[in-house]
């Protein structure tokens, strides 16, 4: 029963590696894609500035073709008031040529504001982008490293997994099948634990001394009455 505890506890060693393992092929995949989808809405925010400067640019070339309209429009206008023949004539003429200026010059108003949103917002999509590929060069450098990682997990696992098999071999099947069933309920995956200062290795209460004293003499399974979990006693407890 002795060295059967002691392959359990070395047994129990192997499987949290499995487990750590496990966990990176879960978590990785994860935190790649989160890091991705980050990456992609700090790209679509830069985006859309640049389609906002193209669609101030758009407003402001209109514009400016009204303007050279209004501005013809004026000219003839102008010229008219040489050829007039009456005072009410004129004095229509200059209300018309009032009304025109009136327009290009709101119409100018307009281009010049365009013009300063425009440089504000250029000025603005410059840090952006600069501040995006510092970014993208983070997170990339990121998603590699996880993806290394995870590259190497699979040859690791196996690795552990042959170990396993030996290592299981050596424990009866009792107590294995014991084991696998208490690994199922507690939280963290760990069935088998050390005692260590009277107490139980898992969830760290202090063990009664009568039941201090059964895990000692290793002559049948004992289970940490608080966590469920099986004690094993090591010389150096
Ligand atoms: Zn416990």
């Amino acid at each position: 029963m002795k060295d059967s505890l002691l392959r359990l506890l070395n047994l129990q060693r192997i499987d949290t590696e499995l487990d750590k393992l496990k966990k990176v092929q879960t978590d990785h995949p994860e935190a790649i894609s989160d890091l991705h989808a980050r990456l992609k809405t700090a790209k679509q925010a830069v985006e859309d500035k640049k389609q906002q400067a193209a669609e101030l640019e758009k407003t402001r070339r209109q514009l400016e073709g009204e303007l050279e309209t209004i501005q013809a429009e004026l000219k003839k206008h102008q010229d008219r008031l040489y050829e007039v023949k009456t005072n009410r004539e004129y004095d229509a003429l200059q209300i018309e040529i009032e009304v025109l200026r009136n327009r290009a010059d709101e119409n100018e108003t307009i281009i010049l504001e365009g013009i300063e949103q425009h440089d504000e917002l250029k000025t603005m999509l410059e840090e952006e982008e600069r501040a995006y590929e510092a970014l993208e060069a983070d997170y990339l450098s990121q998603i590699q490293d996880l993806q290394n990682r995870l590259d190497m997990v699979e040859g690791e696992a196996s690795g552990w997994r042959e170990e396993r098999s030996v290592a299981e071999e050596h424990v009866d099947r009792p107590i294995l099948s014991n084991y696998d069933r208490i690994r199922r309920v507690v939280k963290d995956g760990v069935a088998v634990v050390p005692i260590g200062k009277g107490s139980c290795g898992g969830c760290f209460r202090q063990l009664p001394p009568q039941r201090h004293m059964e895990v000692r003499r290793q002559d049948r399974i004992i289970r940490c009455e608080n966590c469920g979990r099986i004690l094993v006693w090591r010389e150096e407890s």
